[in-house]
């Protein structure tokens, strides 16, 4: 059997991934780090674009037109929150609404046909806390919210009770090929054979690329964020955009799926790939962009600042295409924003790409006839109190007593929650995985209270001790040593002491 190699666990990865397993065909995923949405689609504004922003002759306006109305679908299968709620771009000045016009018609000519520019009073009925100096904004109802990495987990999850073989930890170091025709991968784990590979590595995509001598450049362009507490949950209803710039949509202020509220990002162009730290600097700039839209911005109630980073080639669009020098590999390049927005047409793309391939190499490729479109539903705590349905929850209780314990005060997770997730197709295996997954640690108190239960739970069941549970992987591990081992050791360091 024909088998596919595709080198990068994010959306992009996770997407094409779930969709070649609808074929008969062996399907290796390889992702660096101990998880999958560890990289750029952890960490962005978790919008799911209308479409009028980019241009239809860039290969991102056209798939991002292509997949925003896929999503209602696609979360209801997979079990993504996702919430259509809409956006406005927001303008002050006469100047501003020519610009509005101007994005407005350029989303009719994507397609769109539900766009409209209102003014002031209407506004500010949809926004009440919104500046009252805007005048004009220009409204999208398409646009919507998504959890990214909960999108990304899904998708992998999908694609692995489907086939797929997820091999964590692994790190491709170089392609291998033969007569111009890739035959593998090596990676830090040893060689993987396979007949055609994707190169799906987010920000490192252009250097898997230069090991096919294609030459790309990605200069990374960091975003920072600063998420607040629910409790001001209410502050804005819709997604809310300010005038944008060439490289960048602006400081936004928008509600999350989960019901806090997310300010960012600014951009900034770095040289390292690996800096996801954030700075004063960089934070005020983005407090005050809010505030622009938003003057009452709590700033009390930020519960946590993260930053993302973008993978901008030269040429702002994405690229995706067959090698230049290797038959048998795909480059996706340059896959910024709307990259999370448009990867389910990515991965159709994608998809097509490799049926032609197939064709041309006389390989007849079979639909599976079992293939599982929906993962199934694991319950949420959360879930059911919004819903004011904690009868029902009682009786799942009544079945399972692990869904009586409350793990995460601040978020309401379960250690059934947390149980389940240690044990779900792609299985979490560290404090950062059991965040994503079910939302433990990453209230108010990040950790303070549930950070050493759920450590405890993860050694439980994966039958570790304690000391090897890491935050995300080797080299991350919480534990120094038992606090009995330091006792022991400070005596005798204050022995060694008292002796000299
Ligand atoms: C600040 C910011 C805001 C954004 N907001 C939005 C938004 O609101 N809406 C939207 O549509 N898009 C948004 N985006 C863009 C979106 O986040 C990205 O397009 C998307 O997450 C890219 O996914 P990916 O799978 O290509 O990359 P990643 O998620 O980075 O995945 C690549 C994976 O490859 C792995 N990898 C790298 N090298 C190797 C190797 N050698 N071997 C094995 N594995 C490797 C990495 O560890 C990583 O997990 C935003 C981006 C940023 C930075």
């Amino acid at each position: 059997m024909m088998r596919i190699i595709i080198i990068g666990a994010g959306v992009i990865g996770t997407a094409i991934a779930r969709e070649l397993s609808r074929y008969e065909i062996d399907i290796v995923l390889l992702e660096k780090t101990a998880d999958v949405a560890n990289g750029t689609s952890k960490a962005n504004s978790g919008i799911i674009h209308a479409g009028y922003n980019a241009d239809f002759d860039t290969l991102k306006g056209k798939l991002n037109v292509k997949s925003n109305p896929v999503f209602d679908k696609l979360c209801a299968d997979l079990k993504v929150p996702f919430k259509r709620i809409g956006s406005y771009v927001v303008g002050f000045n006469e100047q501003d609404l020519k610009e509005l016009k101007k994005k407005k018609e350029n989303g009719e000519k994507n397609g769109l046909d539900d766009l409209e520019i209102i003014g002031q009073k209407q506004l500010i009925s949809q926004e009440p806390n919104i500046n009252k100096k805007a005048k004009y904004a220009l409204y999208a109802p398409g646009a919507a919210i998504i959890s990214p990495y909960e999108l990304t987990i899904a998708y992998a999850n999908n694609a692995v009770i489907n086939g797929v073989q997820l091999l964590l930890n692994t790190e491709v170091n170089d392609l291998i090929s033969d007569d111009g025709q890739i035959k593998g991968v090596k990676t830090n784990q040893g060689e993987i054979k396979g007949d055609f590979v994707i190169n799906a590595a987010g920000l490192y995509s252009d250097k898997i690329a230069r090991m096919a001598e294609d030459n790309f450049k990605i200069k990374p362009r960091k975003g920072e964020y600063h998420l607040f507490d629910k409790e001001y949950g209410d502050l804005v209803n819709h997604i809310l955009f300010p005038m944008p710039t060439k490289k960048s949509k602006g400081i936004l202020v928008l509600p999350t799926v989960h019901g806090n509220i997310l300010i960012g990002p600014n951009a900034n162009t770095i040289d390292d790939k690996d800096d996801l730290s954030t700075t004063s600097k960089g934070l005020n700039k983005v407090l005050n962009g809010a505030k622009r839209l938003i003057p009452e911005i709590p700033e009390k109630g930020v519960i946590t600042s993260f930053s993302g980073l973008r993978a901008a080639l030269s040429s702002e669009d994405f690229h995706i295409d067959f090698s230049e020098n290797l038959v048998g590999l795909i480059n996706i390049i340059g896959i910024q924003s709307p990259g999370l927005s448009s990867a389910p047409a990515i991965s159709d793309m994608v998809v097509e790409m490799f049926k032609n391939y197939s064709l041309r190499e006389n390989y007849e490729l079979q639909l599976k006839k079992d293939f599982k479109e929906k993962n199934s539903k694991l319950p949420h705590y959360y879930e059911y109190e919004d819903k004011g349905k904690l009868d029902d929850w009682q009786k799942i209780v009544e079945k399972h007593e692990d869904y009586g314990e409350i793990i995460c005060r601040c978020e309401h997770v379960s250690r059934g929650e947390i149980i389940d997730a240690i044990n779900a197709p792609v299985p979490a295996q560290t404090i950062d995985a059991i965040k994503r997954r079910t939302r433990a640690s990453s209230g108010r108190c990040q950790a303070g209270f549930c950070g050493p239960r759920i450590l405890q739970i993860l050694a439980d069941q994966l039958n570790i001790d304690p000391l090897e549970v890491s935050k995300k992987g080797s080299g991350s591990q919480i534990l120094r040593a038992r606090s009995k081992q330091l006792i022991l050791e400070k005596i005798k360091e204050d022995k060694r002491a008292g002796d000299q």
